[in-house]
């Protein structure tokens, strides 16, 4: 059982005064700044890098901003935010920029195809929130207590003097409300609220980006998660009798709907809403046959850490990892880190 019970895994970080200063200088010198965020990328990694691009180009930088996907596309979900005319092809991105910021990005591995760049950067300064954080980069702003990476572009915008407008709001605010579960998760703290109080008088419209995030989906959507609730799987002696619930999403199931890869993102959200299990998992095939798996807790088991060991990574109740074995053997492979069964008798 040891190794199964959260929390655990490495120190929490905190942001040295020093780093604030020295990432305040470099932003204010630079004329050019090449933004990133991490691959696959979700509302708090787009919207963070977003956000801050917009209030750079608008303080007069040239600003380039991508991540490091082959099929480098934004998901549908985060189509709504501005800023998207900073994006550029990783190919289009410069190649030893003079300063980069990472936005979201705990190790080098998930920079994908940008990590060759990071590597030649003159200066690196790393944004980010993930207690797996490996401390790569020139400049760490990482603090793990952080409901999101967009808490800390607030903050390194206030140190920088610029305002707050409508759409980086909606960037930021987008970064806080997904990270946070939409103000459900325990890292919803008085000062997550004021934040959120703080963009939306920007004169925000929550309605409509709470449905933008959650409330559409095409009608495919309804038929394939039927078949991944369908053949969901309750396993209560798992973790030490915790207990598992998962299921999986094939690529012939979206192919016979024609549901891109990307609308199965919220079937997470359906499982782990099983009451009796710790832990949930949802592995949804890709477009290249690949596994992209995710896991939940509610707290007792940490999964980070085992999805750390299966070469991904993430927080305590919320990680993931990419697999190229079946779905049962990728199971059995999670169930043995997240510890031993019950036995049968408990
Ligand atoms: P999701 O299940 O929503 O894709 O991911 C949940 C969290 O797990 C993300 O916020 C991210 O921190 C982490 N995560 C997901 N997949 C990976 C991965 O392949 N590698 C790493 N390092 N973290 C991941
Ligand atoms: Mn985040």
């Amino acid at each position: 059982m040891s190794g199964v019970r959260a929390p655990q895994g490495p120190p929490a970080h905190v942001v040295r005064e020093a780093d604030w200063l020295r990432a305040v200088e470099l932003v204010r010198d630079a004329g050019e700044v090449a933004l990133v965020c991490h691959v696959a990328p979700d509302g708090d990694a787009l919207g963070s890098m977003l956000g801050l691009g917009m209030a750079l180009r608008r303080a007069g930088k040239r600003v380039t901003a991508s991540f490091g996907d082959r099929s480098f596309a934004v998901p549908r979900l985060l189509r709504f935010l501005p800023g998207q005319d900073l994006l550029v092809e990783p190919a289009a991105y410069p190649e030893e920029p003079e300063l980069m910021i990472s936005f979201d990005v705990p190790t080098v591995d998930r920079l994908g195809l940008l990590a060759p760049n990071a590597g030649k950067a003159r200066e690196l300064i790393v944004v980010d929130h993930h207690p797996s954080n490996t401390g790569f980069g020139t400049v760490q702003l990482v603090d793990s207590s952080a409901a999101s990476t967009s808490v800390l572009v607030e903050e390194l915008m206030a140190r920088l003097g610029l305002d707050v407008d409508h759409d980086i709001a909606t960037c930021l605010y987008t970064g806080l409300v997904t990270d946070t579960g939409s103000f459900r998760h325990s890292s919803t703290t008085p000062a997550v609220h004021e934040m959120a109080a703080r963009l939306v008088a920007t004169g925000l419209r929550t309605d409509e980006i709470a449905r933008e995030l959650w409330d559409r989906s095409p009608f495919a959507y309804l038929k394939v998660l039927a078949a991944a609730l369908d053949r969901a799987t309750l396993d209560r002696h798992a973790a030490g009798g915790l207990g598992l619930v998962w299921t999986f999403v094939t690529r012939a199931d979206r192919a016979a709907h024609c549901l891109p890869y990307d609308e199965c993102e919220g079937i997470i959200d359906v499982i782990r809403r099983t009451d009796e299990p710790d832990v949930a998992v949802v592995l949804k095939e890709d477009d290249e046959g690949a596994w992209q798996v995710s896991t939940r807790s509610k707290g007792q088991v940490d999964v980070g850490r085992a999805c750390t060991a299966l070469g991904g990574g993430g927080h305590v109740r919320a990680a993931g990892f990419t697999s190229h074995d079946s779905p049962e053997e990728t199971m059995a492979s999670f169930r043995s880190l997240i510890g031993p069964p019950a036995s049968p008798s408990t």
